[in-house]
């Protein structure tokens, strides 16, 4: 991102001039108001960098929430009492410092949501409902995040309106000639995201508003990533709605901003009914109130707001260039140092970039799971998989990436730590050979393959493929003798090796087999399951799966030291959970990890009825 001027007007406070964004930040003071940045994770100390999921919040933040709920809280709006007075007051002050730190003419322009996905589904919804019509056209882009996505669709759904995609290239920048092109009559709205959550690309936002303005079209602008990270006047840029969360801006989470320009919220209709949002209540007619409270149904999150206040309080008083100018160093040094590490790929090159580093560790071949799981042992933390953008995960033909994102409290020795275990996670990951799962083909099952088509227990015998074989004479009898051996480690990192060695050794899963139709999907990273009535048996159930992560790879050792070989009906009785419980894993394995076990676990049991009939 560029570097602002010397001297910038912000919109927060307003009218106030920020310093020079070279005047560094003194960032052990910095450290010093975020206490969580103490604790060490696996004896290390903690590296936060999953900033864009969600920021770290300063003591300002903590304890005007603490204060509030010790000194103020009341149910707001509608009572005489001090109490009720002073959270009223807290709560309205709250909406006019998200008014100068947006910039917004009107503070009965900011509606109080849970999140920038309410703010969307709200705009979605009321708006929607009322101006869009079959053969309107909603414009998204690639690289939104679902919840810019999938509102519209339902509002597609709801009103046979069409969505349109812009396109992207190679680096992750939109491709604004097609966007242009796009643009036409039928355009009614074009929502796209500020700052790219998995890419950090910064879109162009003032270009695709004032295009979209010149069609007649409506915008609004996802600002969940860059509200952050840069600076936002929502008169300057002339969007018409915008959206951002609370707890990615150093706030506390269930708190979100909806900015709509004033005579569109008024010709909404509201989204939710119930307290607070009425004007008079009758059977015959009712009466909705002014703005912002038409969409504020119910008791608000009036913590939120005051927690949100302090944090847009804190972070003005950082100086929001400032911080940015902060980041961008971080990000040129990670940049630098991540282009120096062989077999790591960037994923997002954009010019125009902003805080966020995703990347796949292409060579030798390693999951987002795997490097995410090596850096959390290390104390680093990052996120990985999809980042809830399918759609763009699909443009660049993968399943995921990790990524590390930064906040104003980074430090440049943290960039280094994460680049340090990055060159020697990759630098072990080359010394350990192995063959690894091709990517899934998009086709079917070959046909003269007929294979299960994850749908059917058997697979004909004359595919002389080894799966893997019973290793005792049920389930329970597996499950017991693997306890056993689990009792003589002392930790779960030693018996996941164990269980990933055991993976290992198991009959290979051919790369043939793994089609759409064997994939297993619910898990974050590929998985593929496939199973087969074992040859000259009625009621044995043999299968095999692969996945991309070392991890999922462990698991499915346990589920075919457990399962494979064994009797249908004996797979359907055996207590799994039970077993689960017994051993621990349930204690010890993320909430990611037992969706992506369920899912296989599932999967095996749906062969099992199957064939059991
Ligand atoms: N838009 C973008 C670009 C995001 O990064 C996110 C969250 O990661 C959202 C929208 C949704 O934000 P929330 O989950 O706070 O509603």
């Amino acid at each position: 991102m560029s570097i602002p001027p010397m001297t910038t007007v912000l919109p927060y406070p307003a009218g106030r001039v920020i310093p020079a964004a070279s005047s560094a930040l003194d960032i052990r003071r910095i450290r010093d108001d975020f206490p969580i940045l103490r604790q060490k994770i696996h004896g290390k100390p903690l590296v936060y960098l999953d900033n864009a999921a969600t920021t770290q919040k300063p003591n300002a933040v903590l304890d005007a929430i603490r204060k509030y709920y010790t000194a103020d809280n009341a149910n707001i709006h509608r009572a005489v009492h001090q109490l009720s007075e002073r959270a009223t007051r807290d709560y309205e002050a709250g909406r006019l410092t998200v008014q100068r730190f947006l910039g917004a003419a009107h503070s009965r322009e900011i509606v109080f949501v849970r999140g920038a996905t309410e703010g969307v589904n709200l705009v979605a919804a009321s708006w929607g409902r009322t101006f869009l019509r079959p053969g309107d056209e909603i414009i998204v882009s690639t690289m939104e995040h679902h919840s810019n996505i999938v509102p519209w669709q339902l509002a597609c759904e709801a009103s046979g309106a069409r969505l349109r995609v812009i396109p992207i290239n190679d680096r992750g920048e939109l491709l604004l000639d097609e966007y242009e092109k796009l643009l036409n009559d039928r355009t009614r709205l074009v929502a796209v995201t500020h700052l790219s959550n998995a890419l950090g690309t910064i879109n162009p936002v003032s270009r695709i508003i004032e295009s979209a303005h010149a069609r007649g079209a409506k915008v609004l602008l996802d600002a969940a990533q860059s509200a952050s990270h840069l600076t936002i006047d929502v008169q300057e840029l002339d969007c018409d709605f915008l959206v951002c969360s609370g707890h990615k801006l150093y706030g506390p989470t269930g708190i979100g901003v909806l900015y709509g320009k004033a005579e569109l919220l008024e010709a909404m209709p509201p989204w939710q009914g119930g307290g607070d949002m009425i004007h008079t209540v009758s059977f015959n007619r009712t009466t909705y109130a002014d703005l912002p409270n038409k969409f504020e149904a119910g008791t608000p999150d009036i913590a939120g707001v005051v927690g949100l206040a302090a944090a847009l309080d804190y972070l003005s008083s950082v100086g929001i260039d400032r911080a940015a100018a902060h980041e961008d160093m971080l990000l040129a040094h990670a940049t630098r140092r991540f282009e120096q590490i062989a077999g790591v790929r960037l994923v997002g090159t954009a010019e125009q970039k902003a805080a966020v580093l995703s990347f796949v560790v292409a060579e030798p071949v390693m999951s987002a799971l795997d490097v995410g799981t090596k850096l959390d042992l290390e104390g680093i933390a990052v996120r990985t998989g999809h980042h809830c953008c399918q759609p763009l995960m699909d443009r660049f033909g993968l399943p995921g990436t990790a990524r590390a994102s930064f906040a104003l409290y980074n430090t440049l020795a943290e960039v280094d730590a994460l680049a340090d275990s990055l060159t020697e996670i990759v630098h072990q990951a080359t010394r350990r050979t192995r063959s690894l799962p091709v990517e899934a083909t998009k086709e079917p099952c070959p046909a003269e393959m007929q294979l299960c088509g994850g749908t059917q227990a058997t697979c004909p015998p004359h595919l002389e493929i080894e799966y893997a074989p019973a290793v005792a004479a049920s389930p329970r009898a597996a499950g017991e003798e693997l306890a056993e051996v689990f009792e003589f480690f002392d930790d779960w990192n030693d018996r996941y090796q164990y269980l990933i060695e055991m993976g290992d050794k198991l009959p290979k899963m051919p790369d043939a087999m793994k089609t759409e139709c064997t994939r297993v999907h619910g898990c974050q990273s590929t998985v593929y399951l496939t199973a087969r009535q074992k040859p000259g048996t009625a009621d044995v159930l043999e299968f095999l799966a692969d996945s991309d992560a070392d991890l999922v790879r462990g698991l499915i050792g346990l589920l075919e030291h457990l399962y494979s070989g064994q009797k249908a009906a004996d797979i359907l009785a055996f207590d799994i959970e039970g077993y689960f419980a017994k051993l621990g894993l349930d204690q010890h394995l993320s909430m990611n990890r037992r969706n992506g076990l369920e899912a296989m676990l599932k999967r095996v049991r749906q062969h099992a009825a199957e064939l059991a009939g």
